[in-house]
């Protein structure tokens, strides 16, 4: 139990929308598991009023806060400073308070690759990367994918301009990483070619519509398949891509680390990793039941 005095340090999450949010859980069993007088809030943050609500990080003495969709992008100009990935990136997903001055990271890319090292013992140096997807957090991924030395990154989007633009971005921004741009219905043979195939849409989430991107005779077991979706935990390419040999790393594990790097910013420690998994297990476990009794 996390007991509030008057020494105790405010963490917190700026979204709009921000309920969905499975940090505050995560990082409280955290912090209490560790004994650390800190506390993590939820901020409904309007975008009208998200350059109010950065400045009262240092108005109010907070130690920092992590920030969600949409204001992950427009936050930065608010900034003093922001780290070299998060430059890249163009995005900032955890803030740190140092006296009057505010930090900003991004830990959503190497929570993907601390997730993939750790769970699987892969580094991406010398792979060839394939992202489906080329929103937010596919840039975060295939950008620290660059950077931590992919031989070359793939992207394979819907709608192929953007595929094209992050292709681009990463060629001209990181040195020694090919990259290419693909459409969807060029997958199946881009896969062949792929060390790591990575699911950076929502297709397969609970309650999304679109169940199927990839068809399961194009997976094969030489590759390593992760999806991003984290709910459910075992999506279908998973399953799919077991039933076929392949090794398969869930989207939990990102969730889990970008979380715990962020947690190491704010209070220098080392995160509880697994007391963050069993609660958003636990947390997870109760809204697929809720998710299933709606039907959905
Ligand atoms: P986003 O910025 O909205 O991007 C969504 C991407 O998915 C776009 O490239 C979009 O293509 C593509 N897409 C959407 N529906 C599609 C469909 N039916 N068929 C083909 N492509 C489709 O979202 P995001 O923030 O990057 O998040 C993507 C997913 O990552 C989320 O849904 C979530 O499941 C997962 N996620 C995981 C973590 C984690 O820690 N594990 C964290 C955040 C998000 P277009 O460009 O053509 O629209």
């Amino acid at each position: 139990m996390i007991t509030i005095n008057s020494t105790t340090k405010l963490t917190g999450v700026f979204g709009y929308p921000v309920e969905h949010s499975l940090s505050p859980a995560m990082h409280n069993a955290a912090f209490s598991h560790l004994k650390l007088n800190y506390l993590y809030l939820p901020f409904l943050v309007h975008p009208d009023n998200l350059e109010e609500a950065v400045r009262s990080i240092v108005a109010l003495g907070m130690e920092g806060v992590n920030i969600t969709i949409p204001h992950k992008q427009t936050v930065i100009p608010y900034l003093d400073e922001i780290s070299q990935e998060a430059e890249l990136i163009e995005a900032v997903n955890t803030i740190k308070r140092v006296d009057d001055r505010l930090v900003g990271y991004n830990t959503d890319g190497k929570g993907f690759i601390s997730s993939l090292e750790e769970e699987l013992g892969v580094i991406p140096k010398g792979k060839s990367i394939l992202i489906v997807g080329a929103g937010g957090v596919a840039r975060a991924v295939a950008i620290q994918s660059a950077l931590e030395g992919a031989s070359k990154v793939a992207i394979a989007n819907r709608t192929e301009e953007k595929a094209k633009n992050l292709a681009r971005y990463i060629e001209d921004n990181i040195k020694g990483c090919s990259t290419e741009a693909l459409s969807i219905s060029e997958l199946k043979d881009a896969i062949l070619n792929a060390d790591i195939l990575i699911n950076a849409t929502p297709v397969g989430m609970i309650s999304y519509p679109v169940k199927r991107l990839i068809e399961t005779e194009w997976l094969n077991e030489d590759l390593i398949v992760c999806d991003l979706v984290y709910n459910p935990r075992q999506t279908q390419l998973l399953r799919e891509a077991k039933e076929k040999g392949a090794r398969t790393l869930e989207g939990l594990g990102m969730l889990i680390f970008q979380g715990s790097l962020a947690f190491k910013i704010w209070t220098g420690r080392e995160a509880p990793l697994s007391i963050m998994r069993q609660t958003l297990e636990k947390r997870l476990g109760i809204s697929q039941l809720s998710a299933d009794q709606r039907g959905v």
